[in-house]
C-alpha cells in the first residue's frame, strides 16, 4: 500500500517499516549502553508514541519501569501556547533516571513544558527519546539525546501518528502529498 487516503488528505509512504525498525534498534542499543547499571523509568507519551514505545522498549535489556502519560489541554487562546496538564504520572520520580518516549518533537513547546513540569519533582536526570525531530521547526532549546530520524517540515502519519485520529495503525510512515 503505497498511498492511503485519510478523510480529505492523501499520503504516500516515506519511511518503510524496516527502516523505522532499524533506527529504533539503533536507539535502543544506545540506551542500553548508556544506562547499563541503572533502572530507568520510561515515561511514554500517549497516544502517538504507543507503537514506537512497544518496539523501543522490547530492545531494552535492563530492568526498567514503564509508565504512560498523556496531556489534557486547558483551552487556551493560541494553540501552541495551550497550558497542558499531565495525566497518569502516578509515580514518585524524585531521584529517578527518566526517559521520556515521544513520537515527534516539532516546535518543542510540548516537550519543553513536560520537562519543566517533571523537573519540579527533582528527578536525577531526564532524557528525551523521540521517534522524529522536525529540527528546522524547533523554537526552544532542547537536548534531544535519542532520536530515530530528523525529518523536514511535512505532516506525517502512521506507526502511531495520526491525522484527526486516523492512520495510527499503519506500519510505515506516510507523508501528506495532497
Ligand atoms: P510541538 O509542541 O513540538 O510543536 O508539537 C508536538 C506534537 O505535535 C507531537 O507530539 C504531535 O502530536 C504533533 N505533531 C507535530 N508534527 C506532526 C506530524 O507531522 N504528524 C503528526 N501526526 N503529529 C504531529
Ligand atoms: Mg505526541
Amino acid at each position: 500500500m503505497n498511498k492511503i487516503t485519510l478523510k480529505d488528505r492523501t499520503f504516500k509512504v516515506s519511511i518503510p517499516e524496516l527502516e523505522i525498525l532499524r533506527q529504533v534498534r539503533r536507539v535502543g542499543t544506545e540506551i542500553n549502553q548508556d544506562f547499563a547499571s541503572e533502572k530507568p523509568l520510561f515515561l511514554v507519551v500517549l497516544n502517538g508514541a504507543f507503537v514506537f514505545a512497544a518496539d523501543l522498549l522490547r530492545e531494552i535489556n535492563m530492568a526498567c519501569e514503564i509508565r504512560f502519560i498523556r496531556f489534557s489541554s486547558y483551552s487556551g487562546t493560541e494553540r501552541s501556547h495551550e497550558v497542558k496538564q499531565i495525566l497518569g504520572l502516578d509515580v514518585d520520580i524524585k531521584d529517578r533516571l527518566i526517559v521520556v518516549v515521544e513520537d515527534i518533537v516539532d516546535s518543542g513547546y510540548t516537550m519543553k513544558q513536560l520537562l519543566e513540569t517533571l523537573a519540579k519533582q527533582q528527578p536525577k536526570q531526564i532524557h528525551i527519546a523521540s521517534l522524529f525531530v522536525k529540527s528546522d521547526n524547533l523554537k526552544v532549546n532542547l537536548d534531544i539525546k535519542y532520536y530515530c530520524f530528523k525529518i523536514p517540515n511535512d505532516f506525517i502519519v502512521g506507526y502511531g501518528l495520526d491525522y484527526d485520529d486516523l492512520g495510527r495503525n499503519f506500519r510505515d510512515i506516510y507523508t501528506v502529498i495532497d
